[in-house]
């Protein structure tokens, strides 16, 4: 195997995501190079040596400062011919998933996608995919070189694991037609604390909060505690809370350390989004409410009594 891992970046710094399947890829396959591409992401490269890269491969060009996919596209096709990859991982996200569908066509190659675990299966790569609102767990493999694989958000943890990779530069040499589109204007929403998908720690409400007002009491437990908050499909669409906190089927997938459900009755498009969690707490005042059958600690009860003493209780803990 030679392994090339996409290292998605924002602002500066590394994404959570492609530093995991760094890390995943390199258990795997111990010369696992990583790339970046972007403009000013030099200094990004030493990072990715202390996560598994042996090799990291920098495209620095002000052209690619815009997050476009189709000249991402051009720097990573030429690299992956001129050096022989025959496996390419992105960690999934809009701009990973377009590069990665844009590289499959270029390089008439397999994608594999929504990929939740990778594994070395007879000398070969293979990976795991849940189907059918992820009941079932499906083994899937490529029939030809090189093989590319998305993988689906929170599998792997990014694992520090030493060392120091060589850095290369990549001349970037880019098609007429992938400099067509101009990115006019980039957005993004104020937030404070982390991200649902980079929280180590999510407070979640459902419906069952009963008003929008009533989310006061989750940000002041997910403050206490470190986390973020997150929320169902229901409140996103009352417009209780925004969708970028959504998860689900038609939300983000998130695996945190902890997960406290609150008013959430787990409908399956709900725990499609969140099951992986390592640790699931559920607050519910209905002792058969769906969500306490995949919960590793349910707590039938108010939500509105409950969630205001553990937040008390975490801030004496924590002597604050
Ligand atoms: C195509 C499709 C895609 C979908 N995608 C998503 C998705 O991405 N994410 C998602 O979340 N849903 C999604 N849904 C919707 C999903 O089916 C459920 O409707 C939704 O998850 C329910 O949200 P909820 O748990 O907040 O509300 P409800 O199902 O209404 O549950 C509220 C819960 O709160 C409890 N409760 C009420 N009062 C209290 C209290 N005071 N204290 C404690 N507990 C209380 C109740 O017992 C109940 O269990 C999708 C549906 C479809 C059809």
């Amino acid at each position: 195997m030679s392994t090339l891992v996409f290292l998605e970046h924002h602002e500066g710094a590394h994404q959570k995501g492609p530093l995991g399947v760094l890390s995943k890829a390199a258990s795997l396959d111990p010369e696992t190079a990583g790339v970046l591409v972007g403009a000013g992401v030099a200094p990004l490269a030493a990072e990715a040596g202390r996560y598994g890269a042996s090799r990291v491969f920098v495209a620095d060009d002000p052209r690619l400062a815009a997050p476009l996919p189709q000249p991402r596209v051009d720097v990573l096709s030429r690299l992956v011919r001129d050096e022989g990859f025959d496996t390419v991982l992105f960690a999934a996200s809009v701009l990973s998933a377009d590069v990665a569908a844009g590289l499959a066509a270029r390089l008439e190659a397999g994608l594999n996608w929504d990929l939740s675990d990778l594994q070395r299966q007879d000398g070969t790569l293979a990976g795991t995919r849940l189907a059918l609102g992820d009941t079932v767990q499906a083994d899937v493999g490529w029939t030809s070189a090189p093989r590319l694989g998305l993988i689906r958000s929170g599998s792997f943890d990014p694992e520090e694991r030493g060392g120091e990779a060589p850095v290369q530069e990549v001349p970037v040499e880019l098609e007429d037609f992938s400099t067509r589109a101009e990115m006019v204007e980039q957005a993004h929403e104020e937030q404070t604390g982390p991200s649902i998908e980079e929280a180590d720690i999510l407070v979640s409400g459902g419906r069952g909060l009963g008003s929008p007002d009533a989310f006061s009491i989750l940000e002041e437990l997910a403050s206490a505690l470190g986390g973020a908050v997150a929320s169902t499909r229901a409140v996103v669409d009352a417009g209780w809370y925004p969708y970028p906190t959504q998860v689900g089927q038609t939300g983000k997938t998130v695996a945190p350390k902890l997960y406290i459900g609150c008013g959430i009755s787990g409908a399956i498009q709900h725990k499609v989004g969140m099951q992986s969690s390592q640790t699931i707490v559920s607050i519910n005042k209905d002792a058969n409410a769906p969500i306490f059958e995949f919960s590793d600690l349910g707590v039938v009860g108010d939500l509105h009594e409950i969630v205001p003493k553990l937040t008390a209780l975490v801030k004496e803990r924590k002597g604050s």
